[in-house]
């Protein structure tokens, strides 16, 4: 080991006992004010013009080799407000397959946005990406009445007017197959939440084939970690200002030096991220049960969205946003992607992921989103 990697470790051990003093444990603390029941809701499906409930404006661009779906992995989605696009991009050269998932709390715009690009930019060299943009379309559905906001933000373009919807943390009751319980038992463990949890995709993994909806979404992206053999996954997200997840990636234990070598990379580009690894007692979330259920490495990214907070009243420029423009937080997901698959191509031994086509952080600050759709 070098002088640089002894370093890297000595560093590591400092930013881990960081991470476990000031992060609380487990990603994504139920947000105050999550609604309960349907009667504090509306759909917005047909505010929109063009846009039909819960699909997103997202337009295959030259990497794409296939489009499927949620359903193709789990037939009981099908014909369902559960059920979401999957983008395949194939080099068709021999190498490993990586999954990213956004969307699965549709309030939270940067992963949605990042992912987006991913389908509309990437094109592969070496081995397959497979892209989930918004893997909760039924909470792209509706407006959350206890955090009202604007149902979709515009991004004028250069292709032209683009609409991206913006919807709810959670499955739409209406969706869900079964009312919300006074407590929400994660299936797969003793662990007790509140019952509108029952809800929340992101506490549902592995999930249930039969289950209600919530339940069938998450098992049918374990059906696809499963049958495409997908060897490193991420999951994009965001986070309240205020809230100590912002500006993270959580690892599963088994693979966490990963992430730590990606914040490395990241901060020598002046991206500063903390680092947390997957409770023992949290269960239901993605990084830990996409790693704890298959061979794949699994992380999940936080970014910070200003319109999650309860007392900031609507965000209605998400876009140029004094704090947090949605440029700023789509280039810090695409940039703590690429570190992760760089990290991973350095220690697989099952080969690599790569790709070109996206934009990085410099080209997003200079010349906007807008440059880029
Ligand atoms: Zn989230």
């Amino acid at each position: 080991m070098n002088g640089t990697n002894w370093n890297r470790v000595a560093s590591w051990l400092v930013l881990a006992l960081l991470s476990a003093s000031c992060v609380s444990r487990g990603p994504e603390s139920p947000s105050a004010g999550t609604p309960s029941t349907g009667t504090e809701l509306s759909s917005v499906g047909t505010e929109l013009k063009g846009i039909l409930i819960g699909t997103q404006d997202v337009r295959p661009g030259p990497g794409i080799t296939s489009r499927g779906w949620l359903s193709d992995y789990l037939p009981g989605l099908e014909n369902s407000p559960g059920d979401s696009p999957v983008y395949v991009l194939d080099s068709g050269v021999p190498g490993a397959t990586a999954l990213v998932v956004a969307g699965t709390h549709a309030n939270e715009l940067a992963g949605m946005t990042a992912a987006t690009l991913l389908v509309e930019k990437a094109v592969l060299t070496r081995g397959r990406l497979i892209v989930i943009p918004h893997l909760n379309s039924s909470g792209l559905s509706y407006v959350d009445r206890s955090n009202p906001q604007p149902s979709w933000i515009r991004i004028d373009a250069a292709s032209g007017t683009r609409f991206f919807r913006y919807g709810s943390r959670f499955v739409y009751p209406e969706h869900q197959g079964q009312r919300d319980p006074v407590r929400y038992t994660h299936p797969a463990s003793s662990v007790s939440l509140a019952g509108a949890e029952q809800r929340n995709i992101n506490r549902a993994y592995p999930g249930v084939v039969d289950g209600p909806l919530a339940q069938r979404v998450a098992a049918a992206v374990m059906a696809i970690i499963r049958v495409e053999g997908v060897d490193i996954a991420v999951d994009m997200h965001e986070a309240r200002p205020s809230s100590k997840l912002v500006w993270m990636i959580v690892a599963n234990p088994k693979n966490v030096d990963v992430a730590v070598n990606t914040i490395f990379d990241l901060e020598d580009k002046d991206i500063l991220m903390k680092l947390d690894q997957s409770s023992e007692e949290f269960r239901g979330l993605s990084h830990r049960e996409w790693g704890d259920h298959s061979d794949a490495m699994a992380f999940l990214i936080e970014t910070v969205n200003p319109a999650q907070d309860p007392d900031a009243g609507p965000v209605t420029d998400h876009l140029r946003h004094p704090l947090f423009p949605l440029w700023k937080r789509v280039a810090v997901q695409l940039e703590a992607l690429s570190g992760l698959v760089v990290n991973f191509n350095l220690v697989s031994e099952v080969g690599t992921v790569e790709y070109q086509g996206v934009p990085v952080y410099e080209d997003l600050e200079a010349r906007g989103l807008e440059a880029f759709f």
